[in-house]
């Protein structure tokens, strides 16, 4: 790619507008524009071979006004600190969309674990957990999965942070494999967030979700899960992508099977054949004639080089981050609805929440009282964040903003400036 892009700066630009149509007082926002904290890591681990590597990792707290900083732990080789700080402000914004009581934190490990053995992922990952021991808690700050991490790294990390403080604590970490405390339905939450947020989208303007024809970049925990719905729901997933290309299928592609091979098995979509599959680069699933596109990949896949090349007039953002300011400029004037990342994939911290929930006071809720509650907040929060874009006029990611931004502010006005 040409250009750098940078998501915090991103994220900044958006901020700034959305205070501006708010009409905030500089001083009432400052201190939102800085994380809390940054951590920086190093972490020996010692190699199947016997050799020692050290690889890098991060933890930035970015607010803790509306309560316990939350967010998840990335493992990809090419993080830095600015995508860290990035995630973690969106994790402010997001807690506060959907309302419920966290802040917002990130952190990320510099590896490619698929490049790593299971046991030297363990490794990283216990020894990782050990080096931001003194930010995490249940009260403080709490981990869950994102890109290149799972359930059963979150294990380890649950199991790292107990044997340190001598007895079991649940709710140091969301996302856990249930048997050690995980909630039921977490596993798809997002992917069911971004469900909810797309029919709600259809249903105000009109439409039918299970008319929809769909693509979806990404075949991970969000972009699988959320194909998968999408093809429950009656939608004709056409087009699917994930880093080793795309491929598509007119007569809608058989998501079940595809899911198996890329999530379950841990294949690359370039392996997959069927027939009536034809194989394309990634951007022919973005710019795919398509009725709704949903990027649930990484940052910064919809730029300035593809944006007017996007025929799908809804895009629903599964990743955190994959529109950049230009492009996002560009689909507005194309009149085009995107449901921002910090509403539509909130799905995944919102049953974090009722994981911790459940945590703190040993409760075991089932599957279905998780969802229809997901389902409860993802609905007032849409609504909430449509009525504020309406009101000012603006696209949904500045309403999303707005109504963010908005509580942040109230609970730091609540709270004061200390000293
Ligand atoms: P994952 O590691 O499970 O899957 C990532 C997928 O993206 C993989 O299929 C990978 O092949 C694909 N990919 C990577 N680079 C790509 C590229 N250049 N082009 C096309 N595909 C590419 O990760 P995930 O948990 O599904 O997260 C995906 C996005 O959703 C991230 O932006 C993450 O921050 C965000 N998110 C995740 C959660 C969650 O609960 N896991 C919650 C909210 C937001």
């Amino acid at each position: 790619m040409a250009h750098e892009y940078n998501p915090y700066e991103n994220m900044l630009s958006t901020l700034e507008k959305a205070a501006n149509m708010l009409g905030l007082a500089p001083a009432e926002y400052e201190a939102l524009k800085y994380p809390e904290r940054e951590l920086k890591v190093s972490i020996p681990v010692r190699m199947d071979d016997g050799s020692v590597r050290v690889f890098e990792g991060y933890r930035v707290q970015h607010s803790s006004s509306r309560g316990p900083c939350k967010g998840g732990i990335r493992f990809h080789q090419d993080v830095n600190i600015d995508e860290v700080k990035a995630l973690a402000a969106w994790m402010s914004l997001k807690c506060a969309v959907v309302n419920i009581p966290y802040g917002g934190a990130k952190g990320a490990v510099k590896v490619d674990p698929r490049t790593v053995s299971h046991a030297e992922l363990e490794r990283i990952t216990r020894r990782y957990t050990a080096q931001i021991l003194p930010l995490i808690g249940p009260e403080r700050d709490v981990p869950a999965p994102d890109v290149g991490s799972n359930a059963e790294m979150m294990g380890w990390i649950m199991d790292t942070y107990s044997v340190f403080q001598g007895h079991t604590v649940p709710g140091v970490v969301t996302g856990k494999p249930i048997e050690v405390g995980g909630s039921l339905g977490r596993g798809e939450a997002t992917g069911r967030g971004v469900l909810f947020t797309a029919r709600e989208l259809f249903a105000r303007l009109g439409k039918k979700l299970s008319d929809a024809r769909v693509a979806v970049q990404g075949m991970g925990n969000v972009g699988g899960t959320t194909a998968r719905l999408m093809a429950r729901e009656g939608c004709k997933v056409v087009a699917l992508a994930d880093v080793s290309g795309g491929v598509i299928c007119e007569d809608g592609l058989n998501v079940e099977e595809i899911y198996q091979h890329c999530y379950v098995n841990r294949n690359f979509l370039e392996t997959y054949n069927a027939p009536g599959v034809r194989h394309c680069t990634g951007n022919d699933v973005l710019t795919a004639d398509v009725d709704l596109l949903v990027p649930a990949a990484l940052e910064n896949q919809l730029t300035e080089d593809n944006a007017a090349d996007v025929k799908a007039p809804l895009i629903v953002e599964g990743a955190n981050g994959p529109t950049t300011v230009e492009a996002d400029e560009i689909f507005t004037k194309m009149g085009k609805y995107v449901v921002p990342d910090i509403l539509a994939n909130a799905g995944g911290v919102v049953v974090s929440y009722f994981e911790w929930v459940q945590n703190i006071q040993s409760l075991m809720w089932d599957e279905e009282q998780v969802n229809s509650m997901l389902e409860k907040i993802m609905r007032r929060a849409f609504a909430e964040v449509w009525d504020k874009a309406h009101e000012h006029n603006a696209n949904l990611r500045l309403g999303a903003n707005m109504v963010a931004l908005a509580r942040l502010v109230s609970a730091k006005k609540i709270r004061g400036i200390f000293p």
